[in-house]
């Protein structure tokens, strides 16, 4: 049974409208879609939703339910940054010092049309400029960031960046944890650090268990792989120790076009089983369940 919970469409960076998503995943025999477009946050970047179309983005999403019904099913999410800012940073139109996924950031009026979140950590303090530090963007920016700034130090960034998603996970716990290790990729641009050390090891460790105690699901997100060549996210011995650590799983290829809604997913099939999963967490008939692998 094919699912995917992680997918973007023009409402944020993706190619395409909602209404592609959903026949590109019909077309490739998906029984549940969910839609992620990026939550709008309170300072500029490239790739967020603009706050303006947050509304007609969750009455769209809702509206294709209906028309779709008996098809697939469709659920409408978002992918929601948690932005923990430092005491020095406040942007011009947002003074809070938390984005996360919760009632604060959409407002009551527009949460309980939200089905889930997947949380995503997309920033690590603030950068050289002072302006949120985006450690999901270029290698180059990345990297000249972790030498100006960091003096080249990537364990200090590392041990930032899991504290933050620990941080996240304590305070507001998203449904689905969004690629969880996806700040390894700048590691394919300059070699910065070997999961296997010690240091790394007891970072994922402390992590996995503030999402075992939050009960929430990683996802095994396949983007890195069909865009970049890159490995899982996250990479096969963790998800090896999150099944040691009875921690849910869902398979998310976190789409930008409708081609690419499967991409990667035999790859990420194969890591989970090889792992000893036998179930993945789906969200069907509005309840998340456990079916077959
Ligand atoms: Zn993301
Ligand atoms: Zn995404």
């Amino acid at each position: 049974m094919l699912t995917n919970y992680h997918s973007h469409s023009h409402y944020c960076d993706g190619k395409g409208s909602p209404e592609e998503q959903v026949q590109g995943a019909i077309a490739q025999g998906l029984r549940a879609f969910g839609f992620s477009s990026h939550c709008p946050v309170p300072f500029e970047n490239q790739w967020s939703m603009k706050a303006e179309r947050l509304a007609n983005y969750l009455v769209e999403t809702r509206a294709l339910k209906a028309k779709y019904e008996g098809q697939i099913e469709l659920y409408t999410g978002l992918e929601v940054d948690f932005v923990p800012f430092t005491a020095d940073y406040k942007s011009a139109n947002h003074d809070v010092g938390i984005t996360n996924p919760d009632e604060q950031t959409l407002g009551p009026k527009d949460f309980p049309m939200l089905d889930y979140c997947v949380g995503s950590v997309h920033y690590v303090g603030l950068n050289q400029f002072g302006q949120p530090w985006e450690i999901d963007g270029s290698s180059v920016e990345f990297l000249e960031c972790l030498d100006t700034l960091y003096g080249g130090d990537i364990r200090a960034v590392l041990q930032k960046y899991y504290g933050i998603i620990r941080q996240m996970v304590e305070m507001d716990p998203p449904q689905i944890m969004g690629h969880l290790d996806k700040i390894k990729m700048h590691n394919a641009a300059r070699p910065l650090f070997d999961e296997s050390e010690s240091w790394y090891v007891d970072e994922i460790e402390q992590t996995l268990h503030t999402m075992v105690k939050a009960g929430i699901i990683v996802e095994i997100n396949t983007r890195g792989n069909y865009k970049r060549g890159l490995d899982l996210y996250p990479s096969s011995w963790v998800i090896k120790r999150m099944k040691e650590l009875q921690i849910p799983i869902c398979i998310n290829s976190d789409s930008h076009r409708p081609e690419e809604i499967t991409a990667s997913f035999p790859l990420a099939y194969q890591a989970a089983k090889a792992a000893g999963y036998t179930e993945v967490r789906v969200l069907l008939g509005g309840q998340w369940q456990d079916v077959a692998l």
